[in-house]
């Protein structure tokens, strides 16, 4: 049996010097007021087990973390029709780029990039009579913490200073791909983006998707295992920016990362692992985190190859 928490400790105390690497996001101003050395790592097993190290009781901004858990939302209400709006590949560029957006009609190449993500959220409004409580709804569910809720500041400052969004929405809507108006879209989006979680709330809210798409406290399943499968796929090929290829060659697990520093990884039918620290590498990743979550699949040997 692995010893989880002496590897986790292991590796707090090896990615010190990594700690001062990168830089804090600062387009958005708000990101930029955090202690730019946290360091926090989370590792939850499906039967139950849980491990942690660092900063895992202080909340962060999750930012586009968020966008695994309004794709399953979406994939929970619309058939295959979802994949006419939004492709399933790579997109070889910044996660906040328009250039290929033009080139291919206003389909994004993926629900993680910010462009997908709009989309997505504007097929959730089509659903949800109240899609920012419904969203929070989910993760407090998925967590069973009631108190799970937005950074309102942060949500205020993307929206003071998110003219590229804007101007993505606004695209996707010229191109016939927004049903709603570009300010709700927006809206919406941002505060998905804003919401707080730590370390222990982020492994234990994706569990599903390392679990068959079963949340074991729950009920009802998630996602079926199809979807599930699905969401993990797109992880590993589209959900660390423009550097899912050196993230795969590094990590080798499916993962989602956002721009507050937080990256949240599977290793499917075994665990998740969240690891947080709020310098990013030039792709938009966290530093030390991708560099923590390499340390653990080396010691540990366990990866999805
Ligand atoms: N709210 C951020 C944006 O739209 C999310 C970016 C990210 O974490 O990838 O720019």
């Amino acid at each position: 049996m692995l010893e989880y928490q002496a590897i986790l400790e292991e590796i707090a105390h090896e990615i010190q010097p990594f700690l001062n690497e990168g830089n804090v996001a600062s387009y958005i101003p708000e990101l930029a007021n955090v202690m730019p050395t946290h360091f926090a790592m989370s590792l939850m097993c499906v039967d139950g087990r849980s491990f942690h190290v660092g900063d895992y009781e202080k909340r962060f901004s999750i930012q586009s973390i968020s966008k695994l858990f309004t794709l399953a939302m979406a994939m929970q209400r619309v058939d295959e029709s979802l994949w006419e709006r939004i492709g399933k590949e790579p997109s070889g560029s910044a996660f906040n780029s328009l250039i290929q957006l033009e080139y291919e009609n206003g389909i994004p190449r993926n629900p993680f990039i910010n462009a997908g993500a709009l989309v997505v959220t504007d097929i959730i409004l089509t659903h949800l009579k109240d899609a920012h409580a419904t969203v929070l709804e989910f993760l407090r569910t998925l967590t069973q913490k009631d108190d799970i809720n937005f950074d309102f500041h942060v949500a205020k400052s993307e929206a003071a200073t998110g003219y590229r969004n804007q101007a993505m929405a606004n695209f996707l809507k010229s191109f016939g791909n927004l049903e709603h108006e570009p300010s709700r879209v927006l809206n919406a989006y941002f505060h998905h983006c804003a919401i707080a979680m730590n370390t222990q709330e982020l492994a234990r809210a994706g569990l599903f998707l390392a679990n068959q798409g079963i949340q074991p406290w729950l009920k009802e399943p998630v996602l079926t295992p199809r979807q599930a499968k699905r969401i993990n796929a797109l992880m590993l090929t589209c959900g660390t920016y423009d550097s899912v290829g050196d993230f795969a060659y590094r990590v080798g697990l499916p993962a989602k990362s956002g721009v507050g520093g937080g990256i949240l990884a599977t290793l499917p039918n075994h665990f998740t692992i969240c690891v947080w620290s709020p310098r990013l590498n030039s792709k938009g990743n966290s530093y030390a985190g991708t560099k923590a979550l390499e340390l653990f699949t080396t010691k540990t040997k366990l990866s999805i190859f």
